[in-house]
């Protein structure tokens, strides 16, 4: 029998374009030789141009699903993307609280690239005071970033028990994508050139390819530049399915 791989959780969205969300999550996850344990926290409408509609599912459906999978499968780390009310929020910081030794990434997903709400305001306080502290990274880009901290940024978010947070910067204007990863210090991550266009699913891609990567062993840093690389070939390798954004090609 084939050894089995590491197994990533991810509890997030889905898109029916297969761009963003758990269709992402899923791919870069068997891209990366990482099992992915798919748990859904909420069904969007949308194409690749914008979301019309997001429909949570109940807070304790979305804990029942990820509790199913915990107690049968060796996770070896949590990947949260959008989780749309407050109400799944405090339940999955419930959730995170019960099993403490597996990372948790967290990628705070607030609205799609087309402007799309994918979360309820009140959401921002659960990230903050709950869902933070018990993550090992955070990835907000910097649209995230300025509603989740608007005093002082990624240092707000670190006095509030965040351990490291990536502000990613792949919605940038540089000629070069650089991330910034705050911890008691402040690193670059330098990523490559800017490509040309928009691309539905690349903070979703980054943030599922670190945590497979800790899923993998790697440490915090090292996570953070293989899966840099990652993106950024995936991004190379954009193709155009419909009629908006493009889709980075994952695998
Ligand atoms: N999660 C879901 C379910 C989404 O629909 C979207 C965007 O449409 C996202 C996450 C965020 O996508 P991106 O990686 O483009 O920021």
């Amino acid at each position: 029998m084939t050894s089995t791989p590491a197994i990533l959780l991810i509890i997030a969205g889905l898109d029916p374009s297969g761009g963003a969300g758990l269709a992402a999550d899923i791919e870069t996850a068997v891209a990366l030789g990482v099992h992915p344990a798919p748990v859904a926290s909420l069904i969007t409408v949308q194409d690749t141009v914008n979301v019309s509609a997001s429909e949570p599912l109940a807070p304790e459906l979305v804990v029942d699903q990820a509790e199913a999978v915990l107690a049968d499968l060796p996770i070896a780390a949590i990947k949260l993307g959008a989780l749309g009310t407050a109400a799944i929020g405090s339940a999955v910081a419930d959730l995170l609280a019960r099993h403490p030794d597996i990372a948790v990434v967290t990628d705070p997903v607030l609205a799609a690239a087309g402007g799309g709400r994918l979360a309820e305001s009140e959401l921002i306080a659960v990230y903050r005071e709950r869902l933070f502290p018990l993550s090992r990274l955070a990835t907000p880009n910097r649209e995230e970033l300025a509603l989740l901290a608007p005093e002082d940024g990624a240092a707000e978010l670190l006095a509030l028990g965040l351990p490291a947070c990536l502000v990613t910067d792949g919605e940038g204007r540089g000629d070069r994508i650089v991330h910034e990863l705050h911890t008691d210090e402040v690193h670059l991550v330098a990523n490559g050139p800017r490509l040309e266009g928009s691309f539905h699913g690349s903070g979703c891609t980054l943030a599922s390819a670190i945590a497979a990567r800790i899923a993998l062993g790697d440490d915090l840093e090292e996570a953070i530049h293989r899966a840099g690389a990652f993106v950024q070939k995936a991004v190379a390798q954009a193709y155009q399915p419909g009629q908006g954004q493009k889709v980075p090609k994952r695998w």
